[in-house]
């Protein structure tokens, strides 16, 4: 069967056919594309188009994908048995590996998924604090647990409703939500809620709804904010965490976030999620501490031996070097995009991380984002993925370079691109 077939099948047994909505296609000329395997920059259907790959299945494989060194250490796991449900030593090494290279973490806490992480530091941020209200910012995603799954209200800034179904008032209640850059809408918040505020958590390189670069000084002074009024400052660093350098935005900008939440490259393609910080927060967990959280398969060996050979290969010189094959990639597409009838279309960018966007100002805010994007990516969508370029679905999804993206990819997508 070819992928418009399966997808037809998949629509009669999986809800429009996906297990997350982001696959879907929505908005776009194709129905989804049944991949087979990939391998290093590539991924292949299921008939066998070969396309260079910049969704990277949306940011853990920064080796590649099937990278041979995680796959050996996957493949030596297995063998061992693939979930105790009990102590072992991998995840302790993760933890150790983690903890001695990030200088606001003292301890680390593993589960399976990003939305997890963020659950937990959350749920800490209350415990910590004894208080109830969580900010968060217009733009940034951080999962899909009910609290996160929140939009601004239509009146008052700082208000808000349920984006999603399901999600009850009372807990879109405890959720305020601020315009992200917007120090003194933020400050007014906080007074408004004054002593009601347990944390504040941010994307602190926000990449959920393009890539939306915040400032140094705002993320000082949000630290700052959050200072004077005892509410801990998550960092939110799923996508960020271990992209940007290995201590990602917080060691990037110097702020040591009271939490921090990790997913995606922390399992190297396997489900895994983290929540890291100060020990007198950590330990807030239980057993020692009153805030619950568990999972059956949290830290399983084989999630954390992935894990570990993925982050044990992040060392300055791979930054350097992935950073520069980042750039001969991104320097290609902008050609591409100059030369023909995408030349509205402007990359945004930071280290592996690049945004397609038509227009060149910058945007650090969802409200700058062109009205014309989900047009025009219908059809830059098309166009790429007829030529063997296949990126994330969605217009405002982020691509994602790997250090499998080389000379040689980047020559074969210039070829590629300039096909007719
Ligand atoms: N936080 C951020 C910043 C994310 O980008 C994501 C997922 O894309 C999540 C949280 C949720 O992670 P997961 O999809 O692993 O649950």
């Amino acid at each position: 069967m070819n992928s418009d077939q399966l997808f037809e099948k998949s629509l009669q047994f999986v809800p429009g056919g996906v297990h997350s909505p982001v696959r879907s296609f929505s908005g776009l000329k194709t129905t989804p594309r049944f991949m087979k395997w990939a391998n290093g920059a590539y991924i292949y259907d299921e008939e066998d188009n070969k396309y260079i790959d910049f969704c990277m299945s949306f940011g853990p494989l920064i080796h590649g994908h099937a990278n041979l060194d995680i796959k050996e250490k996957i493949i030596e796991a297995v063998e061992r048995g693939w979930t105790y449900g009990a102590c072992e030593k991998y995840s302790l090494e993760l933890a150790e590996y983690m903890v001695e290279r990030l200088p606001f973490a003292d301890q680390v806490r593993f589960m399976s998924s990003g939305t997890e992480a963020v659950m937990t530091a959350l749920r800490i941020a209350r415990g910590y604090t004894g208080k109830q209200k969580i900010i968060k910012f217009n733009g940034c995603y951080h999962g899909h647990l009910d609290s996160m799954l929140i939009k601004s209200g239509s009146g008052l800034a700082g208000t808000a409703t349920a984006s999603s179904a399901g999600v009850t008032d009372q807990t879109a209640s405890d959720t305020l939500v601020c315009e992200l850059g917007d120090l003194s809408e933020l400050e007014r918040v906080f007074q408004e809620n004054s002593g009601d505020i347990a944390g504040v958590i941010i994307e602190p390189l926000p990449a959920n709804y393009g890539l939306l670069v915040q400032d140094q000084s705002y993320l000082e002074a949000v630290q700052k904010l959050c200072q004077n009024n005892n509410a801990l400052l998550i960092f939110d660093e799923v996508i960020s965490g271990f992209r940007i350098g290995f201590g990602g935005m917080a060691m990037r900008t110097g702020i040591n976030p009271d939490l921090v939440t990790y997913g995606k490259i922390i399992g190297g393609g396997m489900p895994v999620g983290a929540v890291c910080g100060r020990r007198d927060v950590m330990e807030k967990l239980a057993p020692i501490g009153p805030v619950y959280q568990a999972g059956t398969l949290s830290a399983n060996p084989v999630a954390m031996a992935a894990g570990l050979a993925n982050m044990k290969k992040l060392t300055p010189e791979f930054y350097s070097d992935l950073n520069d094959k980042s750039q001969n990639i991104r320097m290609v597409f902008k050609e591409w995009f100059m030369s023909g009838e995408f030349s509205d279309y402007h990359i945004k960018h930071f280290d592996s991380l690049m945004w397609f966007t038509p227009t060149d100002s910058v945007i650090n805010n969802p409200r700058l984002i062109p009205s014309n994007s989900g047009e025009r990516f219908a059809e830059l969508f098309d166009t790429l993925l007829k030529k063997g370029v296949y990126i994330a679905p969605n217009g405002y999804e982020v691509g994602f370079m790997s250090s499998a993206h080389d000379d040689k990819v980047c020559d074969d997508l210039k070829e590629r691109l300039w096909r007719k």
